[in-house]
């Protein structure tokens, strides 16, 4: 699964890519192609970073539910291998 989501610098409007998980409110990254520091916030006027948070919070939910799902399978064959 991708976990990466895609970032547009609001500095050089260039495209590059981070993981879902450390995307959120007040997280802060050197964007690859003009060094400039980014600062993640709810209340930008940026669409493009409104979209990336948007989309790192549903890739992160994504996950964690399939992290839960995995868990859960892997409780329940641990219960089939018992009752053997
Ligand atoms: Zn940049």
């Amino acid at each position: 699964m991708d976990d990466k989501v895609k970032i547009r610098c609001p500095y050089c409007t260039r495209l590059f890519r981070d993981r879902a998980q450390r995307i959120r409110d007040g997280y802060q990254i050197n964007c690859e192609h003009c060094v400039r520091l980014i600062t993640f916030t709810r209340d930008t006027e940026d669409p493009f970073m409104r979209r990336t948070m948007k989309l790192a919070r549903e890739t992160r939910l994504a996950i964690e539910a399939k992290v839960v799902a995995e868990r859960e399978a892997s409780a329940a064959a641990a219960r089939t291998a018992r009752e053997y």
